[in-house]
């Protein structure tokens, strides 16, 4: 590593930097051990494992951000935690309640839905993951140094609707900033979800607004019961002023780098195109990656690279270079932070600080499924007869 880190001989300019987010108080929140995201102990195992959303996979992505050929374009704010009066103009008031009441209770393994436990220190966790993404789009929206900032930040956020928890998730970090940016005179946000699940959450936020046009890129994973209704399928499009500004891009199982940079290029960019936002903000989950327990896409660095090159294009041609990056899942250990070290990279004119990938050599796929999805998500687009998707 040290030999790679000599390589770098000229910092870049503030304007090329990345501006990285992070409090190590989020790594309190500790969803504690089982099979899998279960916390169950059926008895007859000997080796039990972390639930998937544990702090080491982000202790991974602070430290090859730290220490890795990235380090030299990184600067490093500290977050801080959010208000109740910020976390409302989201959420219920009734549901933020509910979370300080059982965060008072205390208790070990507090299920609050399925898979997503409440554990002493959960709570200032969440308010800090909510609090430093509010800082990192406070910082693009004030537009003095920098325009692309990471919010590095756990517990994640993007399954978390205005009235429950689901998936991991408490409070939903992407969508307070969005609505930030909105409150302070930004007049369209495009959320880009490419986690591999759906980012419901945010979805239903902004679901009845033509403000937000919210993309999610997918696996079909449908519902999972009632803390998530929704199935992510492509007719989940959005009600009243917000029909036809969500827009579901859900993948056939094993789609690959070549498949996500076919929908990005092919449906995703033309999305953001004719919706001409003025705040773009990319929300990243590494379980998209071939090697995450939990996704099943098949994603590998040169797959993100390519995703955060495409992203900040279309910052640089629809929003001024401004570009807001929030954490989600990603549960690999280790594979997880070199995905995400790529796509950062992704996002830096000129790609400089490139890390082999350690893992991951798949032949060039010659399945082209994903091509036959996209199309019939953009015939049904057009059936919609929304004139955002004429002639998509
Ligand atoms: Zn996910």
């Amino acid at each position: 590593m040290a030999k790679v880190e000599a390589e770098f001989v000229s910092p870049p300019s503030i304007s090329d930097r990345i501006h990285v987010f992070w409090h190590d108080g989020m790594l309190d929140h500790n969803a504690g051990t089982g099979v899998f995201d279960t916390a169950e102990d059926p008895g007859f195992l000997d080796v039990l494992e972390k639930h998937p959303e544990n702090a080491d996979r982000i202790k991974n992505i602070v430290s090859i951000l730290r220490r890795g050929p990235l380090s030299p374009y990184i600067s490093w704010h500290s977050g801080q935690p959010a208000l109740i009066s910020d976390l409302l103009t989201f959420h219920t008031p009734d549901y933020i309640s509910k979370l300080i009441e059982a965060d008072k209770k205390g208790g070990n393994n507090n299920l609050i839905c399925p898979g997503t436990f409440l554990n002493p220190g959960s709570w200032s966790a969440a308010l800090l993951a909510a609090g430093t993404t509010l800082s990192a789009m406070k910082h693009i929206l004030d537009g003095q140094n920098g325009k692309i900032a990471y919010a590095l930040v756990r517990p994640p956020g993007h399954h978390a609707q205005p009235d429950r928890a689901d998936g991991y998730c408490f409070l939903n970090n992407a969508g307070l900033a969005v609505q930030l940016a909105l409150d302070s005179g930004c007049k369209r946000v495009a959320v880009i979800d490419i986690d591999v699940h759906y980012g419901n959450g945010t979805a239903s936020g902004f679901y009845k607004s033509d403000k937000v046009l919210t993309v999610s890129l997918h696996m079909n994973h449908g519902s999972w019961g009632p803390s998530h209704p929704q199935s992510g399928r492509v007719d989940e499009i959005g009600e009243g002023d917000g029909f036809g500004y969500n827009l579901n891009v859900m993948l056939p199982n094993g789609t690959g780098d070549n498949g996500y940079e076919f929908a990005m290029t092919s449906l995703v960019s033309n999305a953001v195109e004719r919706f001409d936002p003025d705040m773009l903000v990319l929300v990243v989950g590494q379980d998209a990656s071939a090697f995450d327990p939990n996704g099943r896409q098949c994603l590998t660095m040169k797959g993100y690279e390519t995703i955060g090159s495409i992203m900040r294009s279309l910052a640089d041609r629809f929003s001024e270079g401004r570009l807001l990056i929030v954490q989600e899942g990603g549960y690999h250990v280790t594979y997880s932070a070199y995905c995400l070290h790529a796509m950062l990279n992704g996002t830096i004119e000129g790609h400089p600080a490139e890390l082999a990938d350690p893992i991951a050599y798949y032949p060039d796929k010659d399945d082209n499924a994903y091509e036959e999805v996209i199309s019939s998500i953009k015939q049904y687009l057009r059936n919609t007869n929304v004139q955002l998707w004429k002639d998509i």
